[in-house]
């Protein structure tokens, strides 16, 4: 049988810090069960937003609900169903994995020995750390802390997982493994990833919210978002800053970047704009750039 759809209901959340700086500007947003993206520049909002569910910080106004939960006041029962990763995830270097695993375990509350044994040697072998589960946290590649950082964000169950952009610092291999590994993670809760890695978004969720200075710009998939740029994107290689200044008078340029020493400019607009530009194929950097330069114009 499957499992009855989860919904995690954000709803008109604001937050300013005492510096005056508002970074959560009466934001909502509905997620359901699978992987979610959520997609945004440095200082969008996206870590307040992270540990503002995450029960860590206060909103100054807001609800937020998550299966019956009353995620801002019923704090230790959201506890209980949360797994989360965040950005700067701190270990003991000198600890084993499988001991801090076993003691982060006990912090949850899991304190049936057999139990614990089960699930941490289960998210070990998950986690691909089986065989280095004896070595010591601190000699850990960036790869493997964040891989142990899974391991420790899914003891107990949870049924909403939040990961804080995971894959900042990975080599591409790391980063493949690791994405691999959080796709693995279950279709049956909701996993929130954080990131203002496009791609990460664009090779696992099913739905992404991009953000923006503390706004939804977007909501929707990613590949229906794609879809609904077809025959609006169009490139121009240039080599001459004078030319693209003078194309952004008069176009919606929404990228600008280097291939191979020439720039290449893309631009948003309903018919061929003409001057040399040619069709191209819209991808999730188009939805993102684009998003992003309606909300700076706004
Ligand atoms: P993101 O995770 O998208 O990079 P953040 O939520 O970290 O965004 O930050 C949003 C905005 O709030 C930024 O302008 C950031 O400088 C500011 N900010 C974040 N945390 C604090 C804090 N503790 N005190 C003051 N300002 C903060």
């Amino acid at each position: 049988m499957a499992d009855p759809q989860l919904t995690l209901q954000i709803s008109n959340l604001s937050k300013t810090y005492s510096n005056g700086v508002q970074a959560l500007k009466n934001l909502s947003l509905t997620i359901g069960t699978n992987m979610f993206g959520l997609l945004g520049p440095n200082g969008a909002g996206k870590s307040t937003l992270m540990r503002t569910v995450a029960t860590l910080q206060d909103a100054d106004s807001g609800e937020v609900s998550f299966d019956g939960l009353d995620v801002l006041r019923q704090k230790d029962s959201v506890r209980r169903i949360l797994g989360y990763l965040p950005q700067e995830f701190g270990v003991y270097p000198k600890m084993s994995a499988l001991d801090m695993l076993d003691h982060l375990a006990v912090m949850k509350g899991i304190l049936n020995r057999g139990e614990r044994k089960e699930m941490v040697y289960g998210l070990l072998q998950q986690t691909n750390l089986w065989d280095v589960r004896k070595k010591k946290l601190g000699t850990f590649s960036g790869g493997m802390k964040q891989r142990f950082g899974i391991a420790q964000a899914l003891l107990g169950n949870p049924k909403l997982i939040i990961v804080d952009e995971p894959t900042a610092g990975l080599d591409p291999t790391e980063r493949n493994r690791f994405l691999n590994l959080l796709s693995s993670i279950g279709r049956n809760v909701i996993v929130i990833l954080s990131t203002h890695i496009v791609d990460d978004v664009r090779e696992l969720c099913p739905q992404m919210a991009i953000i923006s200075q503390g706004e939804v710009l977007l909501q929707g998939s990613p590949t229906q978002s794609i879809d609904a740029l077809g025959g609006k994107i169009w490139r121009k290689m240039m080599d001459d800053a004078a030319e693209l200044a003078e194309v952004e008078k008069t176009l919606h340029v929404i990228s600008t970047h280097l291939v191979a020493g020439l720039t290449e400019v893309r631009v948003y607009a309903d018919s061929h704009p003409g001057g040399g530009f040619s069709p191209v194929d819209p991808d999730i950097e188009d939805v993102y750039f684009l998003n992003l330069s309606r909300g700076q114009r706004n």
